[in-house]
């Protein structure tokens, strides 16, 4: 897999059938609530939402993060960046300490209470559909490509074409592809983004500090276990460092040689 994969959701678009959620209840075996689905919020059993503002629908779900914050709080490496650009979750690793839910920007993971064993569920952007060569279930089911699923650069210039070519319809702006430090989905909106309950105001930078000031939050739910979590952030924090710095080094090795 070569290129980057992202989700383009377009209210203009959006005629608020709810083919998306179903089609994503589907492929995730969630249970079914197709009676009044824009009233459903993102919990253990929903993945992505459809929300009525006015007249205008709005989707959330994951916004698969190019810097994620739940990757980079995870102490154990439960979520990792997947190469088709999806944040994928690993259960078989994860703790149950919920740090990614206390830093996620979006407040997107939520947690299943009523297992034993600890378990955060949120949209995978149909990662394993995707390596096989196939489209994001919501994606495939959506009548009128209000979402929109492709390269990510595509969906990029798809989104800047619709805003050039139709100004009047369009918020000028694309949420997604700055928030944060950038995302692999990106909304198109007619009106602006806190008008159809996205989170306002992210800075363009990924969010390290947000992730520090999640970590200071983390009630003492896990007693002397906080101190343990507390180094493996650290842990995991420079494991990441040091993966990034033999990655430059090995790099300016290559381009070295090839001189
Ligand atoms: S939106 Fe939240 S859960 Fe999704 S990748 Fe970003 S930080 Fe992680
Ligand atoms: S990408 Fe897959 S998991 Fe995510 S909302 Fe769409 S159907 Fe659900
Ligand atoms: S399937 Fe498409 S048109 Fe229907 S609710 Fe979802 S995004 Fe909107």
């Amino acid at each position: 897999m070569s290129k980057q994969k992202g989700i383009l959701f377009d209210a203009t678009l959006c005629i608020g059938c709810g083919a998306c959620y179903e089609g994503c209840k589907q492929k995730n075996k969630l249970t079914q609530t197709n009676k009044d689905f824009l009233s459903d919020h993102l919990s253990d059993d929903t993945y992505t939402t459809i929300e009525l503002y006015g007249d205008i629908y709005a989707r959330k779900l994951c916004m698969h993060c190019d810097e994620p914050t739940c990757v980079s709080v995870c102490p154990v490496g439960a979520f990792s960046k997947s190469e088709t650009g999806a944040v994928v979750y690993d259960g078989n690793k994860c703790i149950g300490c919920r740090y990614c839910m206390q830093a996620c920007p979006h407040k997107v993971p939520r947690y299943k209470w009523e297992t034993a064993k600890p378990v955060i569920c949120k949209c995978n952007m149909c990662d394993e559909r995707i390596k096989i060569g196939k489209i994001p279930a919501c994606a495939e089911a959506c009548p009128t490509e209000a979402t929109l699923f492709g390269d990510l650069d595509d969906i990029i210039q798809v989104a800047k074409r619709r805003i050039k070519e139709n100004k009047r319809n369009y918020y000028p702006h694309i949420y997604g592809l700055e928030e944060a430090g950038g995302s692999h989905v990106l909304i198109l909106s007619p009106v602006p983004f806190e008008k159809l309950g996205y989170t306002p105001h992210l800075p363009k930078e990924p969010m390290p500090m947000l992730t520090m000031n999640a970590m200071d939050k983390i009630p003492p739910i896990i007693g002397v276990g906080g101190l343990f979590l507390g180094g493996m952030f650290w842990l995991t924090k420079r494991k990441n460092q040091i993966a990034r710095e033999e990655a430059g080094k090995k790099k300016e090795l290559q381009n070295h040689e090839s001189r």
